[in-house]
């Protein structure tokens, strides 16, 4: 199959946060077909959607990487929409809003694709990703097997779904939503957006959403601005002064500016309140044994 590849290829200005340094081989998908023919014969690949909630190691990552950003279909069925695992959330809230259906509002102001919204179990304003789910065809990398799953077969709980428990590839997905008067999506998306510009950064500030999981019935924002948080800096890489749960790159941060930050931020948190905050960010690549050590601390949680 000629599938588009690019060898050597640096990664950095794909990335939300704007770091990252080359992958080996990074391979762009057209057709489900290729994209299940890349699952089946590549060694160990890591499969990324829209890169916004991953920090890519500046030094790179070996091996094979596959961007699902051509694998962009969707189908609108009365109140069904079938939707291919690179499609942009902002896009598909887009779409549903032309046809009256209501449930993807959330999804207007973050770049998650569908496969890192159900990877994650994204959410926002009271809705999640999971809400208006039915089914999702996903490829098993064990048995190099593609089959559905009906949504309770997910195992959807805060920020994880049984994507991040099985060796299983997201392809597409199924949902129903609710046909509702089109001025109410409107308006729902509007308070959305206007709600972001206060209280996250926008793309301008290179960042990758939310730093750290809310731990049970707290919210990590309020314990790191406790702990003084948004005066923390570490070369390129600062905690957003308006919201302590972010990380921005601020100029030229590295992949290890970004985890000696959120280290300080751990360990604050940590020596004052004894709370271990689990990071959300994902963190892809090569390791310096200093970088590993400190994700053996904050990813490794029991
Ligand atoms: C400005 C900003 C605001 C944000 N706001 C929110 C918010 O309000 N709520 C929220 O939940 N998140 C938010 N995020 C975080 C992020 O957008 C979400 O986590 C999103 O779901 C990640 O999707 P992605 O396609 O970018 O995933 P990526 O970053 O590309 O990947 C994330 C993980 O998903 C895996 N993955 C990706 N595609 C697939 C697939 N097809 N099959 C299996 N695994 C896959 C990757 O391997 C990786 O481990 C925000 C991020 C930014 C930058």
């Amino acid at each position: 199959m000629d599938i588009e590849v690019k060898k050597n290829y640096p990664v950095k200005n794909l990335t939300s946060f704007k770091i990252g340094g080359a992958v080996d081989k990074l391979y762009f998908p057209k057709t489900q077909q290729e994209f299940i023919y890349l699952l089946k014969t590549l060694h160990n690949p890591i499969v990324v959607g829209s890169w916004s909630n991953v920090l890519i190691s500046s030094d790179g990552i070996r091996g094979n990487v596959i961007s699902t950003a051509n694998l962009d279909k969707i189908e609108v069925k009365g109140t069904k929409i079938f939707a291919d695992c690179g499609v942009k959330g902002p896009r598909l809230s887009q779409i549903a809003l032309e046809h009256s259906l209501s449930g993807f509002e959330f999804m207007i102001g973050f770049p998650g694709s569908i496969g890192g919204n159900i990877y994650m179990n994204a959410s926002a304003h009271a809705q999640s990703i999971s809400d208006f789910l039915v089914s999702v065809c996903v490829f098993d990398m064990n048995k190099k097997e593609v089959f559905n799953l009906e949504k309770k077969a997910l195992d959807f709980a805060y920020r994880t779904s049984i994507l991040q428990k099985m060796p299983y590839i997201l392809l597409s997905a199924e949902f129903e939503l609710k046909k509702v008067d089109k001025f109410q999506i409107e308006s729902l998306i509007k308070r959305n957006l206007e709600f972001r510009k206060t209280h996250q950064p926008t793309l301008s500030m290179p960042n990758a959403g939310s730093v750290f999981k809310n731990p049970e019935n707290d919210s990590a924002g309020r314990l790191l601005d406790k702990v003084d948080a948004k005066t923390f800096h570490i070369g390129g890489a600062k905690v957003w002064e308006n919201h302590a749960n972010f990380v921005v790159n601020a100029g030229e941060a590295t992949s290890s500016d970004v985890i000696e930050l959120m280290f300080k931020m751990y360990s604050a948190v940590k020596d004052k309140y004894t709370i271990k905050l689990c990071p959300e960010i994902r963190f892809l690549g090569e390791k310096t044994q200093r970088e590993e050590d400190i994700c053996n601390i904050m990813y490794n949680q029991k």
